[in-house]
């Protein structure tokens, strides 16, 4: 037994009944269950784990649009799909229609035995195959040490927020967030309670900002906070609210030499503006800027006319002008 689930489909009971019994025969499955419709089919899929779906063929199939939506999802199409007849054409139709086997219904339990494990052992296979490229991709697009969106991912999302207010009428926000005299604390605690105050000013972040916000870590000691649907008085507010929470965590931290502060540069846009992301990072940076230079452990936000331009402009790199089409 593999500990495996069988669905079992078709429209005529007699032959479902007979499938099932041959199923639970082959002492494969822990559970045998047969489905009255593809909707039921579906519903199955998408709230338990399945290992093969039987499918006792009727001799003129009528409908099968269940299986080209199988076949267009990107795991289903995978899951091995067992046609079972009593008639050789109906076995060669099972092929054509999409079925990754054909296999008679009076088959022996031995020979069933044989050819299911075959299936379930390939399913398996590609299971893990599965898991790992999703792990992958997440880990791809995470930042290991706080669990943020990476730089990739601030990349990525950058890029889509802009092209999004290009079609509609909201306002985009940024906020550009970088700890104060950090290299200093790493000097007098360690570059490993470095470390922990990062993960700590990311969970302020993350805390902070709501469900729809992406919250990434651009890099070192800075991060950054995407806000769609947001203009600048409500980005303010969050900026807010992010300087309490680290206040609190710093507190909670004991770090009484050195508190833990940050500085918040803010731009926002809409499509009447720019709708590029190099100058909404810009024009964050540049309200970043001001802020350390007011002092630090405060929030500025860019307005064409009060800030004034960096002495030193933040250096593009050559592929991140390329991602940002410069
Ligand atoms: P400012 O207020 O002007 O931002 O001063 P600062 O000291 O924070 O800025 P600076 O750019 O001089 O130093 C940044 C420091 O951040 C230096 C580096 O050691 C530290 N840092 C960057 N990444 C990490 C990291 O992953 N872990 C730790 N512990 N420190 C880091
Ligand atoms: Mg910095
Ligand atoms: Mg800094």
């Amino acid at each position: 037994m593999i500990n495996a689930t069988a669905l079992v489909i078709g429209s005529d009971p007699q032959k479902k009944l007979q499938l099932v019994q041959s199923l639970s025969e082959t002492q494969l499955f822990e559970r045998v269950k047969p489905i009255k419709t593809p909707t039921a089919l579906f519903q199955h899929l998408k709230n338990k784990p399945v290992d093969i779906i039987c499918w006792a063929m009727e001799n003129t199939e009528p409908k099968t649009e269940w299986i080209g939506k199988l076949q267009r999802h990107d795991l289903w199409n995978d899951l091995p799909l067992i046609a079972f007849a009593d008639n050789q054409q109906s076995l060669i139709n099972g092929f054509n229609l999409g079925a990754s086997d054909s296999i008679n219904l009076s088959t022996d339990t031995h020979e069933l035995n044989a050819r299911l494990q075959g299936h379930l052992k390939r399913w398996h296979r590609l299971l893990d195959l599965h898991q790992s490229r999703e792990q992958l991709q997440k880990m791809a697009l995470t930042d290991a040490l706080t669990g943020l969106g990476n730089r990739a991912t601030f990349d990525m999302s950058i890029k889509q927020a802009t092209a999004q207010i290009q079609r509609s009428e909201t306002t985009l926000s940024l906020l550009m967030i970088d700890l104060d005299y950090f290299k200093q604390f790493n000097d007098c605690y360690g570059h490993q309670a470095g470390d922990e105050v990062l993960k700590q000013v990311a969970i302020a972040i993350d805390h902070s900002a709501r469900e729809s916000d992406i919250c990434c870590r651009y890099g070192g000691e800075e991060f950054a906070v995407i806000l769609p649907d947001t203009n600048a008085a409500n980005a303010e507010v969050l900026a807010n609210r992010i300087h309490n929470q680290i206040a609190r965590a710093s507190r909670k931290l004991r770090l009484n030499r050195m508190p833990i502060t940050v500085s918040i540069g803010i731009s926002s846009t809409n499509r009447h503006r720019t709708t590029h992301p190099t100058t909404l990072i810009e024009e964050a940076d540049r309200a970043l800027y001001q802020a350390k230079e007011k002092g630090r452990n405060r929030t500025e936000t860019w307005r064409a006319t009060t800030i004034r331009p960096m002495p030193l402009e933040r250096p593009y790199s050559a592929a991140q002008q390329l991602a940002f089409g410069t």
